[in-house]
């Protein structure tokens, strides 16, 4: 990190400024392909990074409990306005610390300790916070949790019906962080009503691809919506819950006073921000690229002999099964890095190995398409996948320093967002 870039960060602490050096090197040079991480932009970094840092907040604008918040509420205020202007949604809540936090929220709001919740189980793509059992949700809710079917790593949606009907959970979590296929947010909605549960569509992952018109949006669907907004929806570290106005009260309540304190006011401002370019053309033309590279790098995979979870990708993920490349998911993660490529290992539907050593590497394009690559240098990208993977079987430490350089030229001519240009 040079001096002129954070002056005072190095003059008071330079050990932790070399650190922040550092990950800025790692973050330009090498491939950055785990699906829930982005390049915010310049803009939401500088947001992030405010004053509105020093402030307490506690409330909603115009209802505070700390005086001086002339212009925190206008911050908040045009967060919500932007979140429910992009989203079509009736309100909008900007303050959840994070996803998980933002999730916990929604059970207070909706749900009492013992209580019934159903969601995708996590080794079959679901989040931990959707009622898995070393969660909080699982241990103060019940958990019943549904998957994907063996043959085709699809939701089967009748299997969800018969198991809502039989369990009429209080809450039904729809959405997950290894879904590489379009949710039907219209036939969770038809189960929930049957079973008289609330359906909450947490969109964690695909946010982004919601905004820019590259998923179908589960407004107008569900009770609720949750979601991150550092994935693609490209923002800062943070969470929102949406809904439509008769659960308005009970989402506020939930995150304060139920579970939060002073809201981080410099994320809020950072929200606000990546919400405003979300709602830009370039966006749109941004998600739909996310996806049409995903999908290339998805064929360029299966010609090179990789199977793939459901066969492919409606959205930004990809879940490679290396259980044909007699590869296990860690080895081949760790090799990868070391090539310069990041992804993380992950459970595959029905594994047969532990979630600490699964048998899958999970892959997104989120990153690599916010730097401007295309379509065109997806093959490429298979290919260092592809030798990367090769060479972890036979332990050739030179082919993967071989694909590290080479990743490192091509990320040489696709500066990403946010990072100094060096
Ligand atoms: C990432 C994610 C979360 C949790 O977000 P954190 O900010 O890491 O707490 C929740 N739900 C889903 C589906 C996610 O993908």
């Amino acid at each position: 990190m040079s001096a002129s870039r954070h002056p005072a960060l190095c003059a008071t602490d330079p050990e932790l400024a070399s650190f922040v050096a550092a990950e800025e090197v790692l973050q330009a040079q090498t491939l950055r392909l785990i699906p829930s991480e982005n390049y915010v932009s310049a803009a939401v970094l500088e947001a992030s990074g405010t004053v509105l840092q020093n402030k307490y907040s506690e409330g909603y604008p115009g209802r505070r409990y700390y005086e001086g918040q002339q212009n925190i509420d206008r911050v908040e205020a045009l967060a919500v306005e932007r979140a429910k202007g992009l989203f079509g949604v009736d309100h909008a809540n900007v303050q959840p610390y994070s996803g998980s936090p933002a999730n916990l929220a929604v059970y207070l709001a909706f749900a009492k300790p013992g209580d019934t919740v159903m969601g995708m189980a996590l080794p079959m793509g679901g989040h931990l916070t959707h009622g898995w059992g070393v969660s909080a949700t699982g241990s103060w809710f019940r958990g019943v949790q549904y998957g994907v079917q063996a043959g085709t790593g699809l939701i089967d949606y009748d299997a969800v019906r018969d198991l809502a009907l039989a369990e009429r959970p209080k809450l039904i979590f729809c959405g997950g962080t290894a879904l590489p296929r379009t949710i039907d947010f219209a036939a969770f909605a038809s189960i929930a009503e049957e079973a008289g549960s609330i359906l909450v569509a947490d969109v964690a992952h695909i946010a982004g691809l919601i905004a820019g018109g590259a998923h179908p949006s589960p407004a107008g669907h569900v009770d609720v919506i949750s979601t991150t907004t550092h994935k693609t929806l490209r923002g800062p570290r943070g969470a929102m819950l949406m809904c439509r106005e008769e659960h308005a009260k009970a989402i506020d309540k939930a995150v304060f006073p139920g579970l939060q304190g002073g809201p981080h006011n410099q994320t809020t401002a950072g929200i606000a921000v990546a919400l405003h370019e979300a709602a830009q053309p370039s966006f749109t033309a941004y998600a739909h690229a996310v996806v049409a590279n995903a999908k290339a790098l998805a064929a360029a995979l299966l010609e090179r002999g990789f199977d793939l979870v459901s066969g492919g990708t409606d959205n930004h993920l990809i879940l490679i099964d290396l259980t044909g490349k007699d590869v296990p998911g860690k080895v081949a993660a760790k090799a990868l890095d070391r090539a310069g490529i990041v992804v993380n290992y992950n459970t595959v539907p029905f594994d047969p190995r532990k979630p600490f050593d699964p048998s899958g590497v999970r892959i997104g394009t989120p990153s690599l398409t916010s730097r401007g690559l295309g379509v065109a240098h997806m093959p490429q990208v298979a290919d260092w996948i592809s030798r990367a993977v090769d060479a972890a079987a036979k332990g050739d430490e030179p082919a993967l320093a071989a694909v590290r350089a080479e990743v490192a030229d091509l990320m040489a001519a696709f500066p990403a967002p946010g990072l100094p240009l060096s």
